[in-house]
């Protein structure tokens, strides 16, 4: 389990309850379907205060009961699951080509997925901040329509984001000093819940390590593959963010100094060599015939019908980029020794081309004697709303009960 935010520190009786309610909600997400004797058992707690904690949770329909215990010696005891039906996180990802909103529920049920065709590296911050929006409105209305109260909203942006949601620089959309969050707030016309910022890579690695295939997983990593290439990260079970938030930019760690020039301004950064445009531009040259592309998703299909083919030009540069990518990966390996680095996004789509290129690298540089794995991810190109989603649950899941 990751938090987004430091875990609550007790100082009075309210703050331990807060605490220990957190407790008794991740004994039971993880290890659901539980009695509450089983919570009381393995956290510590003692069975009043339990039992006490449970009913709270029941009133407020975080958790609910799901019948006895069939296969127990003694009494048969109630089982308890998460509930949290009546209550929604939302997620929003500004991707080079699409804006995306995911809603969840505390359960990890995912409520819905809309994506929207957006081209925002070509238009002014406002354009992108009054369509996410609108794209959120509707996504407001579909979740609360339902009878469910949303209980926050993150954004994941592919840049750098300081505190109070200020992103100060996403090459990829050409943004500086932008205040997403506020400028947010104020087109919901200050909406009743929180309104956070965050990378792309920080909530794709928190869906990562919640909903994905490496879930669980304490030394874990994924990396965005778009135009931009973030390290999402979470190192001994804790998300590294850096002195200052702008951890995790191996994207612009230069590779080739005789390489493309990157979104950044310098040369042959590792996106500049393995995002997808730079992929596009590697293997169709025909692509930007009619100028720049802004739509990736059929050039990459495109991709994905030749490699199949057996393209002899397409092939020998997807293996050049793996190449690449296993050179950048192995900085990684070498630095914070992760047990799983996970490639999302477009990438994920081409990695049967790329990993195998990549791993032979990644292990030719690497240090220690086995490489990390490397593989693609598989919760889709809605990964960083997904967990953007899952982010503003984070309030409830610390413990806080939800207000109302
Ligand atoms: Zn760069």
């Amino acid at each position: 389990m990751i938090s987004i935010h430091p875990p609550p520190q007790p100082t009075d009786l309210s703050d331990v309850r807060v605490a220990n309610r957190a407790v008794v909600l991740r004994h039971v997400r993880l290890h659901a379907p539980c009695s509450r004797a089983d919570i009381a058992a393995h956290t510590g707690l003692n069975k009043a205060t339990v039992s006490s904690l449970v009913t709270e949770l029941i009133e407020r329909r975080l958790l609910r009961e799901t019948g006895l215990t069939e296969n127990r010696v003694g009494r048969p005891a109630t089982m308890l699951v998460l509930d949290g039906e009546p209550y929604a996180g939302l997620g929003l990802q500004i991707g080079d080509d699409e804006l995306v909103v995911v809603a969840a529920d505390l359960g990890g049920n995912r409520l819905l997925t809309w994506r929207r065709a957006f081209p925002a590296p070509t238009v002014a911050p406002e354009e992108t901040v009054h369509a996410l929006a609108a794209l959120t409105r509707r996504a407001v209305t579909r979740v609360t329509g339902q009878g469910r109260g949303v209980l926050g909203l993150t954004v994941g942006v592919p840049g750098l984001v300081g505190t109070d949601g200020l992103v100060p620089l996403a090459p990829a959309l050409g943004w500086r000093d932008v205040p997403l969050a506020a400028e947010l707030r104020r087109a919901l016309r200050e909406p009743g819940f929180p309104v956070g910022v965050d990378t792309d890579a920080n909530l794709a690695v928190l869906a990562e390590q919640r909903h994905g295939a490496y879930a669980g997983t304490a030394d874990l990593v994924h990396l965005t593959g778009g135009t931009a290439l973030g390290a999402g990260t979470v190192s001994g079970g804790r998300l590294l963010r850096g002195g200052r938030g702008f951890a995790g930019e191996i994207g612009h760690v230069p590779l080739d100094p005789a390489g493309p020039v990157c979104a950044c301004g310098r040369r042959g950064c590792l996106a500049a060599l393995t995002g997808v445009d730079a992929v596009i531009r590697r293997v169709l040259p025909d692509a930007e015939r009619d100028g720049p592309v802004t739509d990736y998703l059929p050039e990459v299909d495109r991709i994905l019908t030749l490699a199949h083919a057996g393209d002899d030009t397409v092939l020998t540069g997807l293996a050049e980029v793996g190449r690449w990518l296993g050179h950048g990966v192995s900085i990684l390996a070498n630095l914070i020794d992760p047990q799983v680095v996970v490639v999302g996004g477009h990438l994920a789509a081409l990695a049967p081309w790329l990993l195998p290129a990549a791993r032979a690298e990644l292990s030719a540089r690497t240090l220690a004697p086995d490489a990390c794995r490397l593989e693609a991810s598989t919760l889709g190109s809605a990964a960083t709303a997904l967990g953007g989603a899952t982010a503003a649950l984070a309030t409830v899941e610390a413990g806080r009960l939800p207000v109302g």
